[in-house]
């Protein structure tokens, strides 16, 4: 029986009682960065931050979503957001950048792929983030169709350093493990 007195020492047969046997995992990596501007909401993880500045770019430049974006692009082996979302077309000027997210998941997941957790680190100098992870934890996992316990956001501050450092825009990194359909290996 499993979790019986005995299962620590139970013959191991090369598959553990863990995995469902017909999936492999990819892990995805994912970064991007924004510029602060005047005049902009700041919009990050599909939250929406009280803050006198807001991020540059084509789309809303939520730059957390853009880099979870590229990481579940990048496990699925299947490129990245500028080719996706062309940061010269139109259709996506001032586009919300959660919908572009969900849209990409919707297509992941309706190939058999799944969140099996989902990492991010943000470093911004300015503003505090730590009383918005929640919030962000929150809609990242709603859009993945994951619980906020499988996705963690951190914050971090570039300690002065640099461009971040000086409060000049903000940075995001993400990486995620997905769950995907053996079949799905050869993609
Ligand atoms: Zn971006």
């Amino acid at each position: 029986m499993p979790g019986g007195k005995d299962s620590g020492h139970m013959k191991r047969t090369g598959r553990s009682a863990g995995s469902a046997g017909d999936v492999a995992y990819r892990v995805g990596l994912g970064f991007d960065s924004h510029r602060y501007i005047a005049g902009r909401p700041l919009v990050l993880g599909g939250v929406k931050i009280p803050f006198l500045l807001g991020l540059d770019g084509h789309s809303d430049a939520d730059a957390l979503i853009h880099a979870v974006m590229d990481a579940v692009l990048g496990a699925a082996g299947r490129g990245n957001i500028g080719e996706r979302f062309p940061d010269d077309d139109p259709a996506y000027e001032g586009a919300d950048s959660a919908s572009l997210l969900r849209a990409v998941w919707d297509e992941l997941a309706a190939d058999g792929y799944r969140v099996i957790n989902l990492d991010c680190v943000v470093v911004a100098e300015k503003p505090r983030l730590n009383d918005h992870v929640a919030a962000m934890r929150r809609r990242l996992g709603e859009i993945l169709g994951v619980s906020p316990a499988r996705v963690n956001v951190k914050p971090k501050t570039a300690e002065g350093l640099g461009s971040y450092g000086r409060g000049e825009g903000l940075a995001a990194t993400a990486v995620v493990l997905l769950a995907a359909p053996m079949d799905s290996r050869a993609e």
